[in-house]
Formats: structure tokens, sequence, C-alpha cells
């Protein structure tokens, strides 16, 4: 839009008077972040009208991306891009004696989400809007987030992350579109005159979905959707002195905390309330803004797709089916063709425990009237595919069994599409996970590969990085990221990969500042920065990275005169907090710090940084500036993985399993520019049929390898005999689930080839320019144009390819 800086200095300072009534030398960095927020917002407002104005009168279909999580990041910047505003406004800010950075910083960052799932939904929520699809998100706004992580004696301690202390400057409530939802109670078949039934619901525990909608900004194209949030109340209309104070805590408690503790039955139970709370208020209200515009529910499935991304959302099946059948009339056939139709989803994971199942004993109790219906899906598949499929095969998929309900397998029964989220996941749900579905319904299934918001990682992330692009290859890439690639004829231009080195210590030269003002540590700008930031879990292996350091810590000690370059490892993660081992893994990487940090035979030539609370403005500050991106996980685990391109797109090398889409990153880039490593999923897959992996083996066969893991127990690292001893056995005791000794050796080979090939600045630039020029095909506008061609069926912008 158009925005003179007067105009902006006019508005602002105008703004200021009105929210605070005091001088602008009177207010704090959060009251300017407001101030801010509140004038984007204004600006923003006319376009958010628009187009859901112009999304009416050219009845254009809706797609709604349901997702226990979203994972925004900060939306201040973004959206100042996004509306092309951010130089207008950073230099109008410091004209006016400003501190932009300070006053961005000052944003909280929202506590919807907890990891790479929640950041994907974000990214495609970005992409839709710049993409001009009708996108709309559907989920929860949680009043604490996961957690604050901080560290003491160098244990996790998590701290209620209260990110809506000062409000939320992008929402508007929007209590006119408020809805009932009902919980537990009984449900009758009444007869009707026509000798049709219809179910009747009594004693129900109602809670009242207020929904809270956040714009999402497109890039440079005047469309704004709407991501809505919904958020657990008590009814109006009930009498509220008649509502126990059990009651108030229990509808309190739905939208209180993103992932309650579920390791007990109590917690599971609020979880699944959670996953109904928002699957219906979201169904209930499309229903509602459907029937508005249209007549009769025949075209339904012409004007709406439902995405339902990883099992949480898969309620939305039934309760499509029981709103279509009691509140608007349809017969079975009629309401289970449409919902089939308009429903799609993504699988996140090949991991056995993470696959959702619910008790039917607790599904029926809390969901009567759902129960109900899933037992009638559960009963008619079974009556068309036994006689086909056979009992067997019907039994082991069907959505009841073993006293469940399952989720993945209603999922896949109640779409037209099941997709995985890149190549070898989607081969392996058909070989494996979803074998058996795949035999019944063979063309549901296909392959949508994740992709990364390239605004926000490059444009926003690392404006050095892009500005140097744009100097090379003009801008188009910012609309059209697969321009990257023309970058490659620059690969051996040596004067430009000064610019990029220069570039990357300029972004080291920050994270370094950080580091040194949050944790104390002092690091060399010119060390490799080894960065490997995700959730902390046993698959992904922050383990062998540990065992990397405790190397490199015994190399130099054994041999102080070798020369090898500096290293600084970066750690970022979270552990759940009912995750005991993954806990103990994060005492084990503060302690080893600690030692490494400390000693002075070891000086500035290797350090470890875990630098606390990991989320999406960490990531922002960490990526640009990382020269390894380790994507170690055990291969066939990684669904996809996303940091992965994140770093890519900065120039970062991966080192990297063949796993998830490492191996299409390897492929884009090519091989030569990156470090594999490793297990194929297939030698993982043979270790499991044959059952003959000895962990030992490695251990006895491999003298160094053997030292580092007696580091864990013989006191070298001071401060872990309990969590050094529980590793240790994990790996021996326990024969290392995770494959983690089978891939030490080919592991620390490529390191030993990154500390060589680093020592050529001119080699090593020109493979982080490689990464850079080929991660433009993992750009989500590229997904999610995808998925509108081939799953959702909506037209969107033009994208090169
Ligand atoms: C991208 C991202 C993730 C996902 O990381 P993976 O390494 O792909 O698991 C998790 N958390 C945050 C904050 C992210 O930005």
């Amino acid at each position: 839009m158009k925005l003179t800086r007067a105009q902006f200095k006019e508005d602002f300072l105008a703004e200021i008077k009105t929210l605070y009534a005091t001088d602008l030398s009177d207010t704090s960095a959060l009251n300017q972040f407001i101030a801010l927020g509140h004038l984007v917002r204004r600006y923003d407002g006319s376009n958010w009208k628009q187009t859901g104005d112009r999304y009416r009168q050219h009845d254009d279909k809706q797609v709604y991306y349901f997702s226990i999580e979203f994972l925004p990041g900060r939306l201040l910047k973004s959206n100042l891009l996004n509306l092309g505003l951010l130089d207008t406004v950073r230099q109008g800010l410091t004209e006016l004696g400003l501190d932009f950075a300070a006053i961005s910083a000052a944003e909280p960052d929202p506590g919807l989400g907890n990891g790479g799932l929640g950041r994907l939904a974000a990214c495609y929520m970005d992409s839709m809007a710049s993409l001009g699809i009708a996108g709309n998100g559907n989920g929860i706004r949680y009043r604490y987030g996961l957690f604050k992580q901080v560290f003491m004696d160098g244990y996790q301690v998590e701290l209620p992350d209260d990110w809506l202390r000062n409000g939320n400057v992008w929402e508007i409530r929007r209590e006119n579109k408020a809805c009932l939802v009902r919980f537990g109670g009984n449900v009758w078949m009444q007869p009707q005159p026509d000798g049709s039934l219809k179910a009747i619901s009594e004693n129900t525990d109602d809670v009242w979905a207020v929904p809270y909608d956040v714009g999402m900004v497109g890039y440079h194209n005047d469309v704004t959707n709407t991501l809505r949030l919904w958020s657990a109340e008590l009814p109006p209309s009930a009498d509220n002195t008649t509502f126990s104070q059990a009651r108030r805590d229990r509808i309190d408690d739905i939208t209180k905390v993103l992932y309650p503790d579920d390791s007990n039955s109590e917690g599971q139970a609020l979880r699944l309330r959670q996953e109904y709370f928002f699957s219906s208020a979201g169904v209930q209200s499309i229903i509602r803004h459907f029937g508005l515009h249209h007549q009769g529910v025949k075209e339904l499935a012409n004007k709406i797709a439902i995405h339902i991304n990883d099992t949480h959302p898969t309620l939305v099946i039934p309760e499509m089916m029981r709103l279509l059948m009691d509140e608007h009339h349809c017969s079975w056939e009629v309401a289970w063709a449409l919902t089939t139709q308009v429903m799609s989803y993504t699988n996140h994971t090949i991991m056995q425990e993470a696959l959702e199942t619910w008790p039917i004993e607790m599904f029926k109790g809390l969901l009567p009237r759902l129960y109900q219906i899933v037992a009638e899906i559960d009963r008619r598949y079974r009556v068309a595919k036994t006689p086909i499929f056979g009992e067997e095969l019907v039994n082991r998929t069907a959505p009841l069994g073993n006293g469940q309900v399952r989720m993945a397998f209603l999922a896949v029964i109640g779409s037209h599409s099941v997709n995985g989220v890149a190549p070898l996941h989607t081969e392996l749900l058909k070989e494996d996970v979803l074998r058996d579905l795949y035999q019944v319904y063979p063309e549901r299934f296909n392959n949508k590969t994740n992709g990364i918001a390239t605004r926000r990682w490059v444009q926003l992330a690392n404006e050095p990085l892009a500005n140097l692009i744009d100097s090379k290859i003009g801008s188009t890439w910012r609309q059209q990221p697969n321009e990257l690639k023309t970058l490659t004829a620059y690969q051996h231009d040596a004067k430009f990969l000064k610019q990029l080195m220069a570039v990357k210590v300029q972004n080291k030269a920050a994270l370094a500042a950080y580091i040194k003002q949050t944790l104390g540590i002092d690091i060399r700008t010119d060390a490799i920065f080894d960065v490997q930031i995700k959730r902390l879990h046993a698959y992904k292996r922050q383990l062998l990275h540990v065992f990397e350091i405790i190397r490199e810590y015994l190399a130099i000690k054994d041999q102080p005169e070798a020369v090898e370059p500096a290293r600084v490892h970066i750690f970022g993660a979270k552990a759940a907090p009912s995750y005991h081992y993954a806990k103990s893994i994060i005492k084990l990487i503060n302690a080893l710090a600690d030692l490494v940090n400390h000693d002075p035979a070891i000086g500035d030539r290797l350090k470890v940084a875990f630098i606390p609370n990991y989320g999406v403005s960490l990531g922002e500050l960490i990526i640009p500036a990382a020269d390894v991106s380790e994507q170690i996980s055990t291969a066939s685990k990684e669904a996809s993985g996303t940091s992965n391109m994140k770093l890519m797109a900065n120039g970062a090398v991966s080192l990297a399993t063949l796993d998830g889409a490492n191996i299409d990153i390897i492929e884009a880039a090519g091989e030569a520019n990156e470090y594999a490593f490793g297990l194929t999923a297939k030698a993982v897959y043979g270790y499991y049929q044959r059952g003959d992996y000895q962990a030992a083996d490695f251990y006895n066969a491999d003298p160094e390898l053997k030292r580092i893991l007696d580091t864990l127990i013989d006191g070298t690292i001071p401060g872990i005999s309990t969590e050094g001893r529980e590793i240790y056995d994990s790996l021996l005791k326990y024969n290392d689930e995770f494959f983690v000794l089978a891939d030490y050796e080919s592991y620390v080979q490529q390191q030993r080839q990154i500390a060589h090939d680093y020592e050529d600045q001119t080699q090593w630039q020109g493979k982080a320019l490689a990464n850079i020029a080929a991660s433009g095909v993992f750009s989500a506008d590229l997904a999610v144009a995808r998925y509108s061609d081939d799953i959702w069926q909506v037209p969107h912008a033009k994208l090169g390819q």
C-alpha cells in the first residue's frame, strides 16, 4: 500500500497519544509495539474486509486448514513486509528517534504451537494468502503456550508461557460468531412423523466457543485471509450462578494450555476435549457461513475443502456427518458422499506411538452422539470391505479396534486424499504404517513435500543475504523463490562468494552477541557454526552430535598442538515435560558445555552453546548464522523436517542422514554440496526384520567410540552420574533403539571432512551458494500450489517453475 513517511509518523504519534495519553518519551518499547500493531491493523483493515467481500461475491471455494497448532512467530515485521511498508515504517521510526529492532522484539511469540507441525501450518497460511487462495486457518487460542524453558543447574525447568499477558493486538474477538459445543450427556433416537429417527441429546455439558480472528496478510497482493482461533467460555445463556466451580474449571481448562500432560488418562481426556472443541466449533462455523450463501447442501463439496493437519482434527469427519444428518436432514449416504469429498488428511509421522487412539469408553462418555456415528462408519466400512479384502485386513484397519477409536484410520476412511510430507515418508506410509489401508484405497495416497515461507526465513530473517541476492539477480525471487536457481551461475564467482562469506560473518556476529549476552560465552565468528535446532527427541539423535563434541574435546586434550578450525556447537531444543530420557540428554549437553567452555586447555577452539527456549524468533537469529545444518535422525523416522529447508535457504550445508526431505535436499543441491551419511531406511528396516542389531558390537569394535561412551560413566563429564548411566545403558544394555552407534563412524567421518573443507572458504561458500540456489523448490508457495491443484481444487496465483 501507499504511505509516506510523514503520514506514517503523524499516524503513529496520534496512535500513541490516543492509546497512552502521554508523550512518546514516556512510553516503553512494548507500548510502541502495541501502538504500531494497532496502526498496521488499521492500514490492513480495508484489505481484510474486501478480501472477505470478494470471496463472497465470487462465491470462491474456501479452504479450511484445521490444525491443533499454529506457530506463526512474531507478526509485526512479517505484516509490514507483506504490506510493503517495512522500509517506510523503519525509517519513520528512526526519524522519530526510535529503534525498530527493539520495538519489534517487544512482541511476544504466539504460544500456539511447539514445533514443526505448527510451523508448517503457519507457513501454509502465509502462502495461501500470498497466492490469493481463499484459505482459512482453524485452531485453538491457547492462553498459555507449551512452556518457557529455562535451565537450572543444567536441567530443563518449565515456566508458564504467559504470552497473552499484554493482550494480542492482532486478534479480533467475534462473540457474534460464537457457538455451542456439547460434551457428555446421553443421546436417544426420537421417532419422527415421517418414520425417520432424530437424535436427541440431553444433559450435555455445554461450552461456549468464541472465535478470535487473526489476519493473515498476503505478500503485495491486497489479500488478507483469516486464522480463526477458538476460546472456551461459559455459555452466556446459562445462569452463571448455578455453575459449580468444578464445571467452570472444566470449561476453562479446554483452551488454557497447549499440550496438557498426556501421560495420565485425565490429561488424555482433556486432549480429546480440545480436539473435539475446535473441530466442532470450526465445522459449525463453516456450515453456518456456507448456509448463509447457498441453497441446500448439494453445492457443499464444490465450495468447501477441509484439510486435516495430522490426526488431531479428525473429528471434523463425524462432526460434519452429525451436522448434515441431525441439523440439515441429509440421509447417511448423501452426508457421507459430501463429507468424504470435502475432507483431506496429511499424515506427519510414522512413529507408532504418535498415531493417536482413544479408549472407546472414554470417547463414548465424552462424545456419545459422535461415537454412534463413528460406530456406524465402522459398521458400514466392515460391511462394504470384508467381501473384497477379507475379515483380517478389515479388522486391522477399521476405525474401531482393540477397544480404541483409531484416528488415523478414521481420517483415511473419511477423506478423499491422504498425503505424506516427503517422498520417502509417503512410500513408508504405503509400505508400512498404513499399508493395509493403502490396499483398500490406493488412489487416495499421494505425496506433498513440505515447504517453508522464504519470506520469513530469508527475506525477514536474513536481510543482508536477501539484499545481496537482489544485487546479483534482481528481486523477482521474492515473488518466485524458484528464481533463486539463477544464482547457480555465480558458484565460481570469487568476488560474490566473498560477499556471501561477509554476510555469514555479519549474521554470526549478531548470534555471538546474543550468546554472549544470555549465556556469557565468547565465541569466534570465524569458527564453524554447527547447528542443531529442533525438539529434543531420541529419534532426532542429538546424542550423535554430543558424541562428536566429546570426540573433538578429547582430540584437543590429546593433541593440543594439532590445528583444526574452531567450532561452535549450537543447540536449541525443548523436551516434553514428561519425557524423562530427553531431559537427561539436555542435562548431558549442558554438563558437557560446562566442561568444554571452561577448560583453559580448550580456549576458544571449541564452544558449546545450548540456547534456552528455542522458538521461531530464536530460529530467525540462529539459522542465518549457521554453517552446518545437523539433520541426523535415524533414517525412516523424520517424516520430512523443515529446519533442514530453512537452514539450506540460508546457506548452511546439510550434515544429514538419508531421511525425510534430506534426501530431496541432497538431490536438489547436489551430493557434492552436502554431507550425507548413515544407514538408509532400507538398512534400518533390514535390522528390524532380521532382529540382529547388536549395539555392543560397535562399542567393542571401535576404541574411539568406546572411549567416548565411557565418558558418560567414568566421571570425565562432571555432574551427570545418573543421566550418564541412564544414557549409557539405553545404548548398551537396551541395545540403542535408534542406531546411534551404527551411524557413529560414518557421521564422524563427514565431520572430519567438514573440518577439512571449511579451511577453503571459496569452496565452502560455493557449497553454501549451491544450497541457497536450490532452496527455491522447497518454498511453501510451491507446496501450497500443489495442494491447491491436486487436493483442494482451488485456483491460485501463477508461480514460475
Ligand atoms: C522449523 C521449526 C521446527 C521444525 O524443525 P525440524 O528440525 O524440522 O523438526 C521446530 N520448531 C521451530 C520453532 C521451527 O521454526
